[in-house]
């Protein structure tokens, strides 16, 4: 039975993603072991139940963001953080506590309710979820994706996997 998949960003530039794309051809033959039930290439607006295997690209920084991951980490088997910005916050987290923002922001936390409210801090997502796996990289690269989804969905270690790969 083919598996439930998603991928979703939260606070990220959707480089991951894109970085994703370039599986090419090899989208097509995961496209055989999974079905795709949430992500930006998805109409589907509500996180969906049963999900299998959940990729996530970006950090945590407004409330939408932890809305949904809170959701989605209870609706999912396994989460991976996916990319730098959620492993570990990256450039993102950079972001909230400048006095520049907040001035952009005219002192103000958000625009609501076209913006939703910033956090006061932007955290990676283990701060708030737990986190099955992590793929770093910024992005990682297609070819790390790609040995990393192949052992996961073969019930091997997929971040030993895609070290392997790095370092091999
Ligand atoms: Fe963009 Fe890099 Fe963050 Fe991925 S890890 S969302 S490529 S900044």
């Amino acid at each position: 039975m083919k598996k439930r998949f998603a991928t979703m960003w939260l606070a990220g530039c959707s480089g991951c993603h894109m970085s994703f794309l370039d599986l090419d051809e090899f989208l097509i033959e995961l496209l055989t072991q999974v079905d795709l039930v949430f992500g930006p290439l998805v109409d589907t607006k509500e996180f969906p139940e049963n999900v299998d295997l959940l990729l996530v690209e970006g950090a945590v920084a407004n409330r939408d963001n932890l809305e949904l991951l809170l959701k989605a980490r209870e609706r999912s088997k396994v989460l991976v953080s996916f990319g730098d910005c959620a492993v570990t916050g990256n450039v993102t987290a950079l972001r909230n506590l400048s006095p520049d923002l907040s001035e952009l922001y005219g002192g103000r936390t958000s625009f609501d309710p076209i913006v939703p409210p910033l956090l006061p801090r932007v955290f990676p997502l283990h701060h708030y979820v737990r986190v099955d796996h992590y793929l770093p990289g910024c992005p990682p690269d297609a070819g790390r994706i790609r040995t990393f989804l192949q052992a996961l969905l073969e019930g091997r270690d997929p971040q030993l996997a895609a070290e392997q790969r790095s370092f091999g």
